[in-house]
């Protein structure tokens, strides 16, 4: 079976010179959950990235499901992306004054499904992360975990093989945190691919697989080491 993702030799250089990723490699199997972990300005974000073609390599290749990106016009791309992988930020990214139901609805937008399918699937997701009971909330009067449960819902609504999430848990108490993770478990071992960014070690310890990252270039990867044995 092909990797959910890989990405080979991707080096990342911004205008003004800086080489964010340098000739990275990295493979990603169907139903793995993935932390990569490093400080501040070590490249995970620009790793995240790249793993969802949100930006393209300065040089190196990225393959989804086995299909190689790099070439793709930008339409097919985001059509790409809609449907095959889910994000969550730090930040939510909810859609202010929408209720939950339709901020989760919206996920669905590119997918050409009817919206009374929509909502249907909407109100199923939120079921799914225990928010069966707040599908009319506005995000204002959600808690940090919820609205956290939320994006969560909508990002995996359209069920894509693989969800990426950038620091979900940084906005939260510890508390909430842990109920954000523990779902991304679950999603995990239902067979969703997740790849979880975090500076945290103790956060990225919970994972089966870690991936360290030190100045743009990988450091250590536990799949690697597992090999190698
Ligand atoms: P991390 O997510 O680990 O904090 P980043 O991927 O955000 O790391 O950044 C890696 C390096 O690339 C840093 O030195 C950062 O300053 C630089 N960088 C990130 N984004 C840009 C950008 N859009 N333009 C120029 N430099 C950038």
């Amino acid at each position: 079976m092909s990797p959910v993702v890989e990405l080979r030799e991707v080096t990342k250089t911004y205008p003004g010179g800086v080489t964010a990723l340098d000739a990275v490699s990295l493979t990603v199997g169907a139903g793995e959950s993935v932390a990569i972990v490093g400080p501040s300005g070590s490249g995970k974000s620009t790793m995240l990235h790249m793993l969802g073609t949100l930006d393209r390599p300065s040089a190196g290749t990225v393959l989804i499901e086995g299909g190689d990106v790099s070439r793709l016009p930008d339409r097919r791309l985001s059509a790409l992306r809609a449907r095959r992988i889910g994000f969550v930020f730090q930040q939510f990214h909810l859609a202010a004054g929408v209720s939950a139901l339709d901020n989760v609805a919206d996920g669905l937008l590119y997918g050409g499904v009817p919206p009374a399918e929509r909502r249907r699937r909407a109100r199923r997701a939120l079921e799914r992360v225990g928010l069966g009971h707040r599908l009319d909330h506005r995000p204002h009067q959600l808690s940090g975990g919820e609205k956290q449960r939320v994006a969560i819902a909508r990002a995996v609504v359209g069920e894509p093989p693989l969800l990426l999430a950038d620091e979900p848990t940084g906005a939260l108490d510890s508390a909430s945190g842990a109920g954000v993770l523990d779902l991304l478990r679950e999603l995990s071992g239902s067979g969703t691919t997740v790849v979880l960014i975090t500076h945290d070690r103790d956060i990225a310890a919970l994972l089966p697989r870690q991936v360290r990252m030190r100045d743009g270039r990988i450091v250590h990867d536990g799949a690697r080491m597992e090999a190698a044995r």
